[in-house]
């Protein structure tokens, strides 16, 4: 027989086989347990082996699960896209179907620019971003992301785009502490436009909450406010990237919500098939739309697999389990109690610096020196020892932070599906007191 290989995440390293998933539990075909704390990568957020959604899949593929987008429409579709602008807050009444947040995001720049193009404006075509910041790895979302690791090797064929720091609070890069700051990391945006000039400038693109490159960074409270605003008086649009934060991660649809602000197009990903189906979507307003509709009357992007019917009934299925059991409801209470037991672990081990995040979406990021917030070096592979460890004990956890992206600190994010109860959150504090108790041992040594 031909030996053949699958390329792993990282090559040399030997991964546990997984069997079946129930809830928040994941079990290998040696029955070791996992509690699932991450979601996998914030995806699988409403657990595993949930059976109304495995009945949507048969049902729907029993009937039909592909057709050809540019020859049939279907109902799972156009069911998904009515749903999905009931939820949304504003105008955002538009969906266009794709398969991964790489193509959501890259989809959102493409029609910014056209937006701007039908306008008549056609040197509107870069798009601003921000430093410690990830929108995915096709080269237009990559060109976006500030992520100093993944975008190393292809720097020669990326665009330039981030341009301004983030809303990092624990270490401000302007020094400075909220509410005396004066946003200045809002008002650099202000200031990047003008030097660009906002007639090279289509759209800005944020993740409400930071995910892999930050370890779930939540902005001050009136930041999104002063950016929306500072986009608007520029004509500049503003993308939303929701790929991990929208469909109820941090207790709303969208997290802008939280701050009253309407984006102009938001990318959604990751739980909108909740793991189950590959499913992801640009959301474009009403606004957006109007001269594309008026003018060419086809948003040039989309893919083979777009807005196939097999993945809209799985997403449709997720949103009705979502709102049958009240899950968004329940966010803002799980965050609440989890908060509150991983804040008393800050206090016990001395190498925990910062907890925050938004909903169930919750940072940790670690640091050698709490007092000085020094990182630990690059060298010690701290996060990496802290995924390890953690795994050993049963307990999935997911890498954010400087392990990835060189600027920051050490950082995971907690993330568990949003059906987690109380007791099974005991139980993640648990085997992570257990982690850190060994990781505290370890560098005692
Ligand atoms: N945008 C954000 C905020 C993400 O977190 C990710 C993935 O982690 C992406 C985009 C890219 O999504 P995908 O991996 O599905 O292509």
């Amino acid at each position: 027989m031909k030996q053949s290989y699958l390329i792993k995440p990282i090559l040399d390293e030997d991964y546990p086989i997984i069997d079946f998933g129930k809830g928040v539990y994941l079990y290998d075909i040696e029955f070791k347990e996992y509690l699932d704390a991450s979601s996998g990568a914030v995806t699988a957020n409403i657990g595993h082996g949930v059976k109304e959604i495995i009945k949507a899949m048969k049902r729907q593929a029993s009937k039909i699960s592909f057709v050809y987008r540019s020859q049939f429409t279907s109902e799972p579709a156009e069911q998904l896209a009515q749903k999905i602008a009931e939820m949304a807050v504003g105008d955002l009444n538009w969906s266009f179907f794709v398969n991964s947040g790489s193509e959501a995001t890259e989809t959102a720049m493409k029609v910014a620019i056209q937006y701007w193009q039908e306008k008549g404006l056609k040197t509107k075509t870069k798009i601003l971003s921000r430093w410690v910041s990830y929108h995915g790895i096709t080269l237009g979302a990559l060109s976006m992301s500030g992520h100093a690791a993944r975008r190393a090797r292809f720097t020669p064929l990326l665009e330039d785009f981030p341009t301004i720091h983030p809303p990092y609070c624990y270490r401000c890069p302007f020094n400075q502490t909220v509410p005396g700051c004066g946003y200045l990391c809002a008002q650099e945006l202000e200031t990047a436009i003008t030097r660009i000039g906002a007639e090279h400038i289509a759209a800005f693109i944020a993740e409400p909450v930071i995910g892999a490159a930050g370890g779930a960074i939540s902005p001050p409270e009136h930041y999104y406010q002063l950016i929306k605003e500072i986009c608007d008086r520029h004509q500049i649009l503003f993308i939303a990237d929701e790929v991990m934060t929208g469909f109820g991660r941090t207790g709303t649809m969208l997290a802008c919500e939280h701050w009253g602000v309407v984006p102009d197009i938001v990318a959604l990903g990751k739980g909108m098939g909740a793991g189950y189906a590959p499913i992801a979507a640009a959301l474009v307003s009403d606004r957006v739309m109007e001269p594309i509709l008026s003018g060419s009357k086809v948003v040039m992007s989309g893919h083979t697999l777009s807005a196939n019917p097999q993945s809209c009934a799985v997403s449709l299925a997720v949103i009705n389990y979502l709102e049958q059991n009240n899950i968004m409801k329940m966010v803002s209470e799980k965050s609440a109690y989890l908060f509150t037991k991983l804040q008393k672990l800050k206090f016990q081990f001395p190498f925990i610096g910062d907890v925050r995040g938004l909903g169930l979406l919750i940072g940790i990021e670690f640091v050698q020196d709490v007092q000085t917030k020094t990182p630990f070096p690059r060298s010690a592979s701290f996060t990496q020892k802290v995924i390890k460890t953690a795994m050993k004990n049963g307990l999935l956890l997911y890498p954010a932070g400087a392990g990835m992206d060189g600027i920051n600190g050490d950082a995971i994010i907690i993330s568990p599906p949003l059906t987690i109860t109380n007791d099974e959150m005991d139980e993640l504090i648990e085997r992570l007191t257990i982690t850190c108790q060994e990781l505290f041992e370890s560098i005692q040594k």
